[in-house]
């Protein structure tokens, strides 16, 4: 256990098993060198404690490097519940002594939506405590924020890698159109930008076409179409070896989280000379409208800041161009100048 902490620079963890509501939790707070701890909790079922462990850190990490380059005033945190196979689970109850735990820890975390928790489990946690991000009442729906964000984003790679000042007539093509996909298509359509779109939902693919004038392809033809950007915008993990090789875009920036398969894939994409717009740069928009959001701030502010993602990308990509080194490597390093420099 220790190790994995001093591995991770991890400042606590926490643990919390409350027999009654079958909550058994982990809070995991990596670095509130800015701000207390912001993250996401995670309800999902794990094989093991361990496998729990593991992901609470692994995510409080990803939670600090995000939070330090999106320059909010929070640290990185993240919660897990490990999914009770109770049958009749009250979880209502579940979330209330969830909420208790998140309390117990006097501010130095602060809770939020992740997979497995609705907006409405939420609203029970902020019964008992006030360090909470996002309820079903307070308006602030991170997914078009982060659409915002990857818009930005994309306008900066394209500045930086094409010269160009505007999308129009470029062309994308979009891996996932859920709730970030689709309002990505939407705002690169208004914009005139050419759509080629894949899902593994059809309903969806239509609705593009329909709307958008978006062609539509099988998932797995989209890595290969020829095009300016390539926007994933569905699962993690579908940049790797066989993925890269087919890619004919000169840039991949979109949504989805930890795209590289692997490390090594940063490197591949800088060698083919494909620009990567660090995912976790890039798809900072949602954690800015939490963060923000639990400050009071107001939409307008939100999304300033979220556009504000094409001058810190512009920043990076300038530096990866001068030091000829990837950009998922130099986001780290200028993460990691801010968290413990
Ligand atoms: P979502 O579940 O609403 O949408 C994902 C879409 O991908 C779905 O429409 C699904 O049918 C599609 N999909 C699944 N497998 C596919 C495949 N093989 N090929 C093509 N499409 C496929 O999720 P979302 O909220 O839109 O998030 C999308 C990605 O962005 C996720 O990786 C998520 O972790 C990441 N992200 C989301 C937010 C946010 O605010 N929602 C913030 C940061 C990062």
């Amino acid at each position: 256990m220790f190790d994995k902490i001093e591995r991770a620079r991890l400042e606590e963890i926490h643990f919390r098993h409350d027999p009654e509501s079958h909550l058994n939790a982990i809070i995991a707070i990596h670095n509130t060198r800015i701000g207390p701890a912001l993250g996401g909790c995670r309800c999902i079922p794990y094989v093991s404690d361990n496998d729990a462990i593991d992901d609470a850190i692994r995510l409080a990490r990803g939670m600090s490097y995000k939070a330090a380059l999106a320059n909010v005033p929070q640290g990185g945190g993240k919660a897990v519940i490990l999914m009770p196979a109770a049958e009749n689970l009250d979880r209502k109850a579940l979330y209330r002594a969830f909420g208790r735990f998140v309390e117990s820890l006097g501010g130095r975390y602060i809770t939020a939506a992740d997979s497995g928790t609705q907006l409405t489990d939420l609203d029970e946690v902020a019964q008992v405590t006030r360090y909470v991000s996002g309820t079903s009442h307070d308006g602030f729906n991170p997914s078009p924020l982060t659409a915002l964000g990857v818009f930005a984003g994309i306008r900066a790679a394209v500045r930086h890698r094409l010269g160009r000042d505007t999308l129009k007539g470029l062309h994308v093509a979009i891996q996932g159109l859920g709730n970030v996909g689709y309002a990505l298509a939407r705002l690169l359509h208004q914009e005139g930008v050419r759509l080629t779109v894949s899902d593994t939902d059809s309903a969806k693919t239509a609705r593009c076409k329909q709307e958008f004038a978006a062609t539509v392809v099988a998932t797995q033809e989209i890595f290969a179409i020829e095009c300016d950007i390539f926007a994933p915008c569905g699962l993690g993990g579908i940049l790797n070896d066989q993925t890269i090789a087919s890619l004919r875009c000169s840039i991949v920036a979109g949504a989805a989280n930890n795209q590289l398969q692997l490390d090594k894939h940063g490197l591949m994409l800088h060698q083919r000379g494909i620009l990567y717009a660090p995912d976790y740069v890039i798809n900072a928009g949602g954690l800015i409208t939490v963060s923000l959001g639990y400050l009071k701030q107001d939409i307008q502010t939100i999304r300033k800041r979220t556009l504000g993602l094409e001058e810190t990308l512009l920043d990076l990509f300038a530096r990866s161009h001068a030091e000829d080194c990837p950009p998922d490597v130099i986001a780290d390093r200028m993460a990691e100048d801010i968290l413990y420099n």
